[in-house]
């Protein structure tokens, strides 16, 4: 399976998940639907399935489009968003699987940024190869999505799903944030010294015009706040002592920044 990453919109990124020995594709969050399809045509490949991770416009936006030129393709989303994703047909709950030619997805519910938001998992199919997270607006590099609704108790537990899979995971986040949320991040943790690193190498990246997604997994839990509720370093800094508050309390924080 080929990922390749679509830049959309003002900082939205489309994944296109290829898998060229059958000639066939799915598509993850299609905010808009031409770039998709231009893809498409230069891979002289067929879409199969669309995977949306939310009901938010920047993710389903082209679903109709490609629909219209891929009739049979199926449309896949959380059971929750029930009514709210154009075309839906499967209706995923935690647990659920869909398979891509040689890779499956674990579903995950991870409900916080909405109530139905679900993220899909890739585990490496060998040992020594990268699994791969698709968490829409979940999990950001740096960063999270905003509560518009679900509870930080909620978000902490969506995130300490995600939290649990391997160091050696990529994270295919659908916006580009990581510069702001890396810079929020040092205020909050400055005397993390691979957030430092980090921060400091994003921003060449970025003075390059170059795309910071995916990101590993284990880099996020070293200097990701929204991973490091219950690092004593970050607790201190919002003056607070338990998970939770110190999640909501960071999260409030970054609203403002
Ligand atoms: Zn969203
Ligand atoms: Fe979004």
């Amino acid at each position: 399976m080929q990922i390749h990453r679509l830049p959309v919109l003002s900082d939205n990124y489309i994944f296109l998940l290829n898998v060229p020995e059958q000639k066939i594709a799915a598509v993850v969050d299609p905010a808009v639907a031409q770039p998709v399809l231009q893809h498409l045509q230069a891979l002289d490949t067929q879409l199969v399935a669309i995977l949306n991770t939310h009901h938010h416009s920047d993710h389903v936006g082209g679903n109709r489009e490609l629909l219209q030129q891929f009739p049979a393709a199926i449309v896949y989303g959380g059971a929750e968003d029930k009514g709210r994703i154009p075309g839906q047909q499967v209706f995923l709950q935690e647990g659920d699987r869909v398979s891509l030619g040689d890779r499956t997805a674990d579903v995950l519910f991870v409900p916080g940024h909405t109530r139905a938001h679900i993220a899909y998992y890739f585990a490496p199919t060998h040992a020594n190869e990268p699994g791969d997270l698709f968490c829409g607006d979940t999990l950001f590099a740096g960063g999270c999505g905003r509560l518009f609704e679900g509870t930080p108790a909620q978000m902490v537990a969506s995130l300490s799903k995600l939290r649990a899979l391997p160091d050696t995971t990529r994270v295919w986040c659908a916006h580009e944030y990581t510069l702001k949320n890396l810079k929020f991040a040092l205020t909050v943790d400055p005397v993390n010294a691979a957030l430092k690193t980090r921060l400091e190498e994003t921003q060449s990246v970025r003075d390059r015009a170059e795309a910071t997604v995916p990101s590993w997994l284990g880099t996020e839990k070293q200097t990701n706040p929204f991973l490091r509720w219950d690092q004593p370093a970050l607790q201190q800094a919002v003056g607070m002592n338990d998970a939770v508050r110190t999640f909501a309390r960071l999260r409030g924080m970054k609203d403002q920044f």
